[in-house]
């Protein structure tokens, strides 16, 4: 596993992490859970992503149970904030309070005493960005958060807050944490050249377009899937977008790579990206994604890989 540093900061994450969206705590079940978390530290991963919201609370709780009695420390650990967690006005969204009382849930859920990065889970319309940059820095001289980061912000509002922070002599968000992959490069333009001019590293969701950007799909969709129990898969499984994945595959052999290690691989081809945040349903799939770090495809293959996707 090669690491990388997170924008400007001295941090380094694994090149390939791992999530719990939809899986701890909710598709899969705990043992499988903890079988995927332990080959995935196996082999170097370091960064575990996590939020509030997953499974309500639950995807914390097993990854919790699953790091009790680990080295604390070997681990960076993020979770986030915005989105409600019940019915309560305040429950949701960037306030102060509400940030200030859903770190203290996710704390206890994930039995630890900080957190190492803290992500806005999306932009508040109805918060101040002076009260979300305010609320950040104050918990991290609390010693509760290391970092602060956001999660699908526009590149102005990422750039209001640091320079809101910078000209307080607080603490700026350090990263960001945005869709990308082959079918989805809609950061490209804005987001990549931001966070590479202010400092902040980008850790992608999605990488694999949630199973899309394997072979599994190429003859329809086989039992236990995604595609079979979540509607969000729905707009990335297009009839286009599986002829593409077909002859993605053909280049992947010929690199003796497998379709998910060239899709993650792709993706770290640039500079500003940190780590591709991958999901798994099993074990075997944490092995083979992890084995995209440190492969380098030349630039006939990126050009080749640009024809498809065009
Ligand atoms: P991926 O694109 O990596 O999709 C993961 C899914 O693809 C797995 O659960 C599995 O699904 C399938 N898969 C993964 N590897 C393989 C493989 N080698 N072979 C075959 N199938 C494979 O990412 P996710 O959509 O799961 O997102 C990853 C993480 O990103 C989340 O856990 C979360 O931490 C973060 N995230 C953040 C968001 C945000 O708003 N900030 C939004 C969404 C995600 P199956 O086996 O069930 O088919």
């Amino acid at each position: 596993m090669e690491y990388r540093n997170m924008g400007r900061t001295g941090l380094k994450l694994s090149e390939v992490s791992l999530g719990g969206w939809l899986t701890f705590g909710g598709q899969v079940d705990d043992d499988t859970t903890f079988a995927c978390l332990d080959v995935a530290v196996e082999h170097g991963v370091n960064f575990i992503d996590l939020a509030d919201i997953y499974a309500r609370g639950n995807a914390e709780r097993v990854f919790g149970k699953w790091l009790r009695g680990k080295k604390r420390s070997d681990f960076v650990i993020s979770s986030k904030v915005y989105w409600p967690m019940s019915d309560n006005v305040n429950d949701r969204g960037l306030s102060r309070k509400h940030i200030m009382e859903s770190v203290e849930g996710s704390l206890k859920r994930l039995g630890t005493d900080y957190l190492d990065i803290y992500f806005c889970h999306r932009y508040d319309e109805e918060t101040p960005i002076e009260e979300v940059v305010l609320a950040m820095t104050d918990l991290v001289r609390q010693g509760k958060i290391l970092y602060w980061g956001t999660s699908v912000w526009e590149a102005d509002n990422i750039e209001d807050a640091v320079d809101l922070a910078r000209h307080w002599l607080g603490y700026q968000p350090f990263v960001e944490q945005p869709r990308y992959n082959m079918l989805d490069r809609h950061i490209e333009d804005a987001i990549m050249p931001m966070c590479a001019e202010k400092g902040l590293g980008i850790v992608v969701w999605s990488p694999l377009a949630q199973g899309v950007l394997t072979t599994k799909y190429l003859d329809g969709i086989p039992e236990g899937s995604r595609a079979t129990y979540s509607h969000w898969i729905k707009e990335d499984l297009t009839p286009e977008n599986i002829e593409r994945v077909r002859k993605l595959t053909a280049i992947a052999g010929d690199l003796g790579l497998t379709m998910p290690q060239l899709a993650l691989a792709w993706i770290l081809r640039r500079p500003e990206i940190t780590s591709v945040i991958v999901g798994a349903s099993r074990p075997e799939q944490v092995e083979e994604n992890v084995k995209a770090s440190g492969v380098t495809l030349s630039e006939d293959v990126l050009a080749e890989i640009e024809r498809i996707l065009l």
